[in-house]
């Protein structure tokens, strides 16, 4: 007689929310109905990292969300160390009495930026020069796989503003001034997000900062959108209907305001417009403290909070005083000025994408992803993604492409040899930095590679030592890191002292100069224009300088079309396509060297 089968747990053992057989809307309703108040007040909750002094208090709370943001400072230093702590909070959370798993999140925006060595890609308006959906796609791809290898499973992109005033220090996180240029570029989301949230190397995406935040007055950051609601369904909704249609799984709120409406307390946009008329169906997140900020003063009232959860705010990125939030939510909500069923269905949606990313099954760093970043492929993609984005604005007497062979090429600028300075801001650190901040190539480095051996390079940071030998000097100058409010230039928009003086230099020596504007936006150039022989706006293209060299030699015949109109002077600001003023370039303008074939 064989011996008996060890007993198997009766079925109705294992609750219907562990088990993966079941439809994810079966598992979240029998989870919920195990959640006692604060189980689902936690569920709301999306602490920095570094607001988290003991990390029992992910269990003990049962905190939905963690995220390390772009302002907090420092990161851990390898992929794997992420990788270490993000299982570390995760196993933390697990420990809970219902093994809630954690989702965490970053702001990869240009690549996975906040981690050295991964790889950086071109900001948005470098992507959004492209016009190239496809392309953004694999960039969304390769992100998320490298966002995964670190553990991580949500991340704060891509940025869908559509930027009307280059004064605006997020100018660059913009895809460019056109609603079309998003839509576009949307494709970058069902990269990240995979052909399944449960995909292996899918993360969750992000859409933000809905809405209006690239339309503010004067450009100024977390500012005032004055424009009627026409404007802003013509303009700046268009690309979150497009993201909402792909199957985004979070919206970030703005914190700018609506007409005088924080975005954060705007019930009519975020749920009649955003979850009614679009009909999302994810995560509204909001950002960092803007629910602080509805009032105007420094720190979270009640009447602030159930203004921001009444108004859609399903979790609340809270950084620091979470647990105060956590309190001032339930005290609300027991005196019925936030209805149970608001809580309910906030935690219906953030549970519902915890479900269909497999964190239940699948809860810790897929480690295997952790070979991709900064890989060869994800380099040679990010290559591409610079001689696509690269913009030839002038080209007089064909100085371009360089002659690879028996040259001298004098190369100058402070932007030349810089990896920081190319990658601009959110890269590694959130302000960016000068300097060897990541492992790249520098546009010096590129430039050096392609030329043949018996061209001279020579370099000189502010263009001392050169004298009138060189067939043709390359200065690589414009703007150096910042992000956010930092970046904002409510006055000159023109080029620094430093890189006046580089051009001064090489203005006296008689050599044509090939100008390569390394910036985040247009600046005003046109008292220097002149000057030039050659201009490439090159925005900020992260760590393939390659990809510049390639353009500059005519490896890669340009294709790029501005994704902004670029000022004659500052005093035109916002100018915009179709808006009657007279540009220096036009919207879409764009040199090649041949026809394209
Ligand atoms: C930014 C967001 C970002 C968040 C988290 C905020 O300051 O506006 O774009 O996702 O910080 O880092």
């Amino acid at each position: 007689v064989p011996a008996p089968a060890p007993a198997s747990p009766v079925p109705d053992e294992v609750p219907a929310y562990k088990d993966a057989s079941q439809p994810v809307k079966v598992r979240v309703q029998d989870l919920m109905a195990r959640m006692t108040l604060d189980d689902k007040l936690g569920q709301m909750i999306q602490a920095e990292r570094l607001g988290i002094t003991n990390p029992a208090d992910v269990a003990t709370y049962g905190l939905g969300s963690l995220l390390s943001g772009g302002s907090s400072q420092p990161t851990p230093n390898t992929p794997e160390a992420w990788a270490d702590m993000y299982d570390g909070f995760q196993r933390t959370a697990l420990s809970s009495p219902l093994g809630i798993p954690l989702i965490y999140g970053v702001d990869a925006v240009h690549g996975h930026n906040g981690v050295k060595g991964a790889t950086i890609f071109p900001h948005n308006i470098g992507l959004g020069a492209t016009r190239d959906g496809a392309l953004a796609e694999k960039i969304g791809r390769a992100t998320a796989e490298e966002v995964s290898g670190t553990g991580i499973d949500w991340n704060f992109a891509p940025c869908l503003c559509v930027a009307r005033n280059d004064r605006w220090g997020r100018t660059y996180e913009s895809f460019g001034e056109l609603p079309m240029l998003a839509r576009t570029m949307a494709p970058i989301i069902n990269g990240m997000q995979g052909k399944s949230l449960s995909d292996p190397g899918s993360v969750l995406a992000t859409a933000k900062h809905y809405v209006g935040d690239g339309g503010t007055v004067g450009g100024k950051d977390q500012g005032e959108t004055n424009i009627s609601e026409a404007e802003l369904r013509a303009i700046h909704l268009p690309p979150f209907k497009e993201a909402v249609r792909r199957g985004v799984g979070s919206v970030m709120i703005s914190y700018s305001s609506f007409n005088s409406v924080k975005m954060h307390a705007n019930s009519y946009l975020i749920n009649d417009v955003l979850k009614g008329e679009l009909g999302f169906d994810g995560i509204v997140v909001s950002d960092y403290n803007g629910i602080d900020k509805i009032d105007g003063q420094a720190g979270f009232t009640p009447a602030e909070v159930t203004a921001s959860i009444n108004a859609g705010m399903d979790m609340v990125m809270v950084p620091f005083a979470w647990k105060q939030f956590i309190d001032t939510l339930r005290a609300e909500v027991q005196a019925g000025r936030i209805p149970q069923a608001r809580i309910d269905d906030a935690n219906r949606r953030i549970l519902t994408k915890k479900f269909e990313l497999g964190l239940f099954e699948h809860p810790y760093t897929d480690r295997t992803f952790l070979d991709t970043i900064g890989s060869k492929e994800h380099r040679d993609l990010a290559r591409q993604a610079v001689r696509e984005s690269q913009v030839l604005l002038k080209n007089a007497g064909r100085v371009l492409p360089l002659a690879k062979d028996n040259q001298k090429i004098f190369v100058a600028g402070k932007n030349a040899d810089d990896i920081g300075n190319q990658s601009g801001g959110w890269t590694v650190g959130w302000q960016g930095a000068s300097g060897p901040v990541t492992p790249g190539t520098t546009i010096l480095e590129g430039i050096r590679h392609s030329a043949a051996p018996s061209t001279t390079v020579a370099y000189s940071k502010d263009a001392t030592g050169i004298d009138d030998s060189y067939d043709v000097a390359v200065a690589v100058i414009g703007e150096t890191p910042y992000a956010e409010g930092k970046g904002d230039r409510p006055g000159s928009m023109g080029l620094d002292q430093a890189d006046l003086d580089t051009l001064a230099r090489l203005k006296a020596t008689g050599v044509p100069v090939v100008v390569v504007l390394v910036s985040g936006r247009p600046l005003d150039i046109t008292a220097q224009l002149p000057d030039w022989a050659g201009l490439i706006a090159a925005w900020l293209p992260g760590t393939e300088g390659q990809g510049v060299a390639d353009v500059l030699f005519g490896d890669y015949n340009p294709t790029g079309q501005l994704p902004v109109t670029w000022m004659k002077s500052a005093a035109q600001q916002p100018i915009n396509v179709g808006d009657g003023q007279a540009p220096l370039f036009p919207f879409g303008y764009g040199l090649r060297y041949r026809p394209q074939q």
